[in-house]
């Protein structure tokens, strides 16, 4: 068996330890990139979204190199990407590929038996003992945890850093030192020695960067192929940015949500303006917009694929809750036409609206 998987945010490196450690061969497709989204539009319905189409480049390009199992994970609530997995298959066979698709789904939609049992199907494969590859498993989740806290740090504390990029510097030489390790354990240790690095950037004192909340559909926000990158792009204007949706915070969720606990404080947020969950993570970006204010934010991002059913509901809500909060809330729209430099004039134009609103409220006091 050789595996594959979508791309994810940095998922892949956390992956690369777990298969690494299970001793399964795996295929870690090409970073997302144009070639990935030209094949899967080729292939893919024209009004899917676009998670959809750069996942289906993804499999295509790990297949070619000889992958023959998919992994991904489903059941995102009433959207389609609960249909992602069937309608991927179903595309794949007629292309000819004969790949077999392990969905990992939520237990609270699957059950917990049925999920050990398509995690057995591939543990199967396994040489490993019973401990070891219980560790595998707990080293994945400590990797992804762990670089999720480097990212934050780092993009957030780009804002106030004295030399200019530092952070930026860091993060990526974080990644691709630890996509380089030679185990597991030494991906590890390369994680901790950059987290603690950024932990220790400078910072200037006098500096009050504008401070942005990313929010919005859970693979746009993540994958920064998919939005541009524009994670790094604030970066490089001086701006923090927080998103609090990442791949650790989802393993959490997806482990809480059989007992009700998941995201207490972003359901308690959300509370007053979408009470239900109506699929994907539109009730996660409500809540997220309200904790933005409350954390002292100056605005926030909304980006999702064209045609997302559960971010187009939230995109309807969200001027309510800027005009109630107060708080300068943007949406950005992406799909395989979006344009960079448009798109990136429509990010710098909310940028300069932020700064303007500040120094006008100085002003004021
Ligand atoms: S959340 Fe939106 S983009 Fe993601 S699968 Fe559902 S409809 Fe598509």
């Amino acid at each position: 068996m050789k595996v594959t998987f979508p791309h994810l945010g940095n998922v892949y490196i956390a992956a690369k330890a777990l298969f690494q450690g299970l001793g399964i061969e795996c295929v870690i497709p090409p970073l997302s990139n144009k070639a990935a989204l030209e094949i899967g539009s080729l292939y893919s319905p024209e009004e899917i979204c676009l998670p959809f189409k750069i996942q289906l480049g993804n499999y295509i390009q790990s297949i070619e190199q000889g992958a023959d199992t998919v992994i991904i994970t489903g059941s995102c609530g009433p959207c389609r990407f609960g249909e992602y997995g069937e309608m991927q298959m179903n595309i794949l066979r007629k292309l000819g590929y004969d790949v077999k698709f392990i969905v990992a789904d939520s237990p609270s939609d699957i059950g917990i038996r049925e999920l050990f049992k398509r995690i057995g199907y591939m543990t199967a494969y396994s040489n490993k003992n019973k401990i070891q590859k219980i560790k595998s498993l707990f080293d994945a989740i400590k990797i992804i945890e762990l670089m999720d806290s480097v990212e934050g740090e780092a993009r957030y504390k780009s804002g106030f850093e004295l030399r200019k990029g530092e952070c930026k510097r860091l993060l990526n030489k974080c990644k691709s030192e630890a996509f380089n390790a030679e185990s597991p354990g030494e991906m590890i240790e390369v994680i901790q020695h950059y987290n603690e690095k950024i932990k220790n950037v400078e910072f200037d004192a006098q500096k009050n960067p504008i401070k942005v909340a990313v929010i919005g559909e859970i693979y746009t926000i993540i994958e920064p192929f998919s939005n541009l990158y524009i994670e790094d792009r604030l970066m490089e204007m001086g701006v923090s940015t927080k998103r609090r949706l990442t791949p650790s915070w989802w393993v959490k969720n997806t482990a809480l949500s059989p007992l009700g606990l998941n995201s207490m404080d972003i359901k308690k947020a959300s509370k007053d303006y979408m009470a239900l969950c109506i699929g994907g993570h539109a009730r996660e970006c409500i809540g997220e917009a309200v904790l933005a204010k409350e954390d002292g934010f100056d605005g926030a991002i909304q980006i999702f694929p064209l045609g997302c059913m559960p971010e187009i509901v939230s995109k309807a809500i969200l001027p309510k809750i800027s005009k109630d909060l107060g708080l300068p809330i943007m949406t950005l729209v992406v799909d395989e036409m979006t344009g960079e430099a448009g798109y990136l004039t429509r990010v710098e134009a909310f940028i300069d609206l932020l700064e303007r609103r500040r120094e006008d409220v100085l002003s004021r006091c």
